[in-house]
Order: C-alpha cells, then structure tokens, then sequence
C-alpha cells in the first residue's frame, strides 16, 4: 500500500492545495493531510479549526485522513509508514525552501521521499497569507476558498475585530 503525507499549515486551506490534494489522492493508496502545529507561529485559525476546515474540504475523498502533526515529518511518516511526503510548487520563490527542506529530509531519512506537484497557473499566485490579507481589507475571498472557509473567515474576522 502506497502512504502519502501532505504536511502544511493550512490557514485557510484553499482551492491551490484543494488541487493539489486532488492530484495526490490519485497517486497513493492513502494519503495523509497532516496540519502543522507550531506553538510559536501564529496562525488565524486554531489547529482545531484547521482540521475541522480541511476535514469538512476532502469529506467526500475515501483514501484521506486529516491529522495533526507536530513531530519532524519524516518521523511522522514511518510512524504512519507513510513513504512519500507531497508538497505542492508555485513559483521559483517556493524552489529554494522546498529544495533546502527535501535534501535534509533526505540526509535524515533517505527512505522518504518527497514528490512535488506543480500548481496550475490558475493557482501560481495564490497563497493561505494572500487570502488572509485580502480578507482582512475586506476583499471577496470566495473566488480562493470553497464557501465553508470563506464563511469560517468571516466569522473569525467578526469576532476578533478591534473595538
Ligand atoms: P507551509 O507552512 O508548510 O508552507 P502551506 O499551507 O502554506 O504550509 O502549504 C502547504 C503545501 O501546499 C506547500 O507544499 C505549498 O507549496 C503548497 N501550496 C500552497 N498553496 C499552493 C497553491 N496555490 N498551489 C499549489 N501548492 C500550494
């Protein structure tokens, strides 16, 4: 059985990782979402809040499951046995990240792998920070986001707006 791990913070989810998510649902057997949990990066959404989005987002997928994850992702990997972890590509400013991170996953634990899957152009700009932003000046998230985030947002937005 072929086990993918696809790690991001995921705040919001939005249609760029929907893609991606589809494509890698395609190519293993069981694909993992895990949700990153670092105490010391401030996110607009709790990591239950996260988890909650993304697991209603892939809700009709029968070869996902929605995780947490705040454990080095190789090691979250063998635990789950998972041999590949998925990352999406946008533009050349995601290579020197994702190269750095690949070749010391590697060095760690050459029997993991990480395959990459290219965005489509449609989504090359876009970015869970650009929505964030973008909402936070009032801008219409939907053409981003599926509705449930979109709505997630607005209601977050509400209830932490400075008096
Ligand atoms: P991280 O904090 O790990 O970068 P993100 O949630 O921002 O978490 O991204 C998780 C993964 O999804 C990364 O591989 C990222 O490149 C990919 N990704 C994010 N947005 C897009 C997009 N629009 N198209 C394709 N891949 C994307």
């Amino acid at each position: 059985m072929k086990i993918g791990f696809y790690p991001g913070s995921f705040d919001p989810i939005t249609f760029g990782h929907l893609d991606i998510i589809t494509r890698g649902a395609k190519l293993f057997d069981k694909l993992y979402i895990a949700i990153s949990i670092n105490p010391n990066k401030k996110t607009m959404f709790t990591d239950d809040e996260r988890v909650d989005l993304v697991k209603e987002v892939v809700k009709d997928f029968d070869n996902i499951e929605v995780i947490k994850s705040d454990m080095l992702t190789v090691e979250h990997c063998k635990l789950l046995g998972a041999s590949h972890i998925l990352r999406g590509l946008r533009a050349v400013t995601d290579y020197d990240y994702e190269f750095q991170m690949t070749n010391f996953n590697h060095e760690i634990s050459p029997d993991i792998d990480t395959i990459f899957l290219m965005t489509q152009g449609k989504y090359s700009f876009l970015s869970s920070s650009s929505v964030r932003e973008l909402a936070l000046f009032g801008g219409d998230t939907a053409p981003f986001v599926p509705l449930i985030v979109k709505e997630a947002i607005t209601k977050k937005l509400k209830n932490t707006k400075i008096k």
